[in-house]
């Protein structure tokens, strides 16, 4: 082998974690010419324990065709207060405005799209830890394009020989290893509990095009129950430190909505982690994107759209580090460089606004249920959901950040 020919072991950029910002970020990367490769440990497709709701920002920045993978669209919205006061709202036969899917699909497809750009996909290998090497590379001293500089970053990965990439894109989850190397910092710790329910055609039927929210008797804690035909997603979401009263919680919805008897296809718990505003993104040629990140929306914990966002930024990114063809923005290190800023540029007004959202929600749920359930805060919260405005813009608004910080206090 001549020193600038590249060995099986060594990348432009390895990606860690095939959910949606792994797949984003491979694709992006890939597309711009970069040798990408992408380490999941389980084996695709894999269940992921999540709602599958697809907001209008995550059908917005998915980039695939989503016809073949929306498995139920929503139309109407039930909500109700641990319970009580239900207030129905639209109609289950008008325009859908969101789409729900099952994750097992939606990341296979990602990943396949990432593959179909020219990323390698290897799956069932665990990434058990990153080290950052600064000794040259011989095969980086015949590159034709610019390099970051002389050095990689080395992957352990289980029961195998270590790999090598010049950067490595952590987009392994709320309890992966990159973003404890990173040194992503969270300042908000939840537990999701969820089942996937198989119903008969007549409970089908009944939650056809609607979706229903509960605000939960946990602090900051919300239930949903997301209507696929034959299968019902429900869940809640809070606290980790609740973790007992939130089982409760959950085991009650289940039987209010009359599913305690129902046969579960998956029944399982997944954590979200929220960053610490000042959590880095990055150390050296790690970056971090989607949950690994902390990247979600605190309070509806929407992550689909910030992975999406997040691991494409990265992946453009990367393909500008290495100095990929394609690549467009800055080269080299400046592209590492800019990383944080982008995201701080798109998502950190969004994760602002969710933050005093929540601390609203949190302190006056009952308050939050009114408003909501107004008749003129339906039209609001769809357009919210479709992505035509956001709730940061919506806080700019005269009178209304004053209300919300109001509430929570
Ligand atoms: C109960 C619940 C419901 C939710 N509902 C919604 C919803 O309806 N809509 C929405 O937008 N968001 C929802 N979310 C949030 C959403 O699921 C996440 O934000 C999203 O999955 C983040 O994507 P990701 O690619 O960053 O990480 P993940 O989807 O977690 O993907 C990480 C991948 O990395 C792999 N991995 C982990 N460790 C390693 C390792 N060491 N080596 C190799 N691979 C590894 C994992 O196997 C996994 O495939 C929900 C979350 C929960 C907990």
């Amino acid at each position: 082998m001549g020193t600038s020919e590249r060995p099986d072991d060594t990348f432009d950029v390895i990606v860690v974690g095939a959910g949606p910002a792994g797949g984003s970020a491979a694709r992006a990367a890939a597309a711009a010419g970069a040798r990408v490769c992408v380490l999941e440990r389980s084996s695709m497709p894999r269940y992921k324990t999540c709602g599958g709701g697809l907001v209008g920002l995550s059908t917005d920045h998915v980039g695939i065709d989503l016809a073949g993978l929306v498995r139920a669209t929503v139309s109407s919205l039930t909500m109700t207060l641990d319970g009580r006061y239900t207030v129905s709202r639209g109609q289950r036969n008008a325009r859908p405005w969101l789409s729900m899917v099952m994750r097992t699909d939606l990341d296979a497809a990602l990943l396949a799209a990432a593959e179909a750009a020219g990323a390698i996909v290897r799956t069932g290998v665990q990434v058990l830890g990153l080290r950052e090497e600064a000794e040259p590379v011989a095969w980086l001293a015949g590159a034709a394009v610019p390099v970051v500089d002389d050095g990689w970053v080395s992957v352990r990965v289980r029961g195998g020989a270590d790999l090598r990439a010049r950067v490595v894109i952590g987009a392994d989850g709320a309890s992966g290893r990159c973003g404890t190397h990173v040194g992503v910092r969270c300042d908000q710790i939840d537990v999701g509990l969820e089942g996937e329910f198989v119903v008969d055609a007549a409970l089908a039927e009944r939650w056809a095009g609607r979706m229903l929210l509960d605000w939960g008797p946990v602090p900051g804690s919300y239930g949903w129950l997301f209507p696929k035909g034959r299968v019902l997603t429900v869940g809640v979401i809070g606290d980790r430190a609740r973790g007992a009263a939130l089982r409760d919680y959950y085991e009650r919805f289940v039987e209010r909505l009359g599913l305690a008897g129902a046969p579960r296809q998956h029944d399982s718990g997944h954590l979200t982690r929220v960053r610490a505003v000042d959590s880095p993104l990055r150390r050296g040629r790690v970056l971090v994107a989607g949950d690994a990140a902390g990247l979600l929306d605190p309070w509806t914990r929407e992550g689909i759209s910030f992975a999406l966002r997040s691991g494409r930024l990265a992946g453009e990114a990367a393909a500008g580090a290495v100095g990929a063809p394609g690549a467009t923005g800055p080269a080299g290190s400046a592209a590492l460089d800019a990383y944080p800023a982008r995201v701080e540029a798109v998502l950190g007004p969004e994760m602002a606004a969710g933050r005093e959202v929540l601390g609203a929600f949190t302190r006056r749920p009952g308050v939050m249920h009114a408003l909501m359930a107004g008749p003129g805060t339906f039209g609001l919260f769809t357009r919210l959901i479709e992505g035509r405005t956001t709730v940061a813009r919506q806080l700019r608004r005269p009178g209304v950040r004053t209300a919300v910080a109001a509430l929570g206090r």
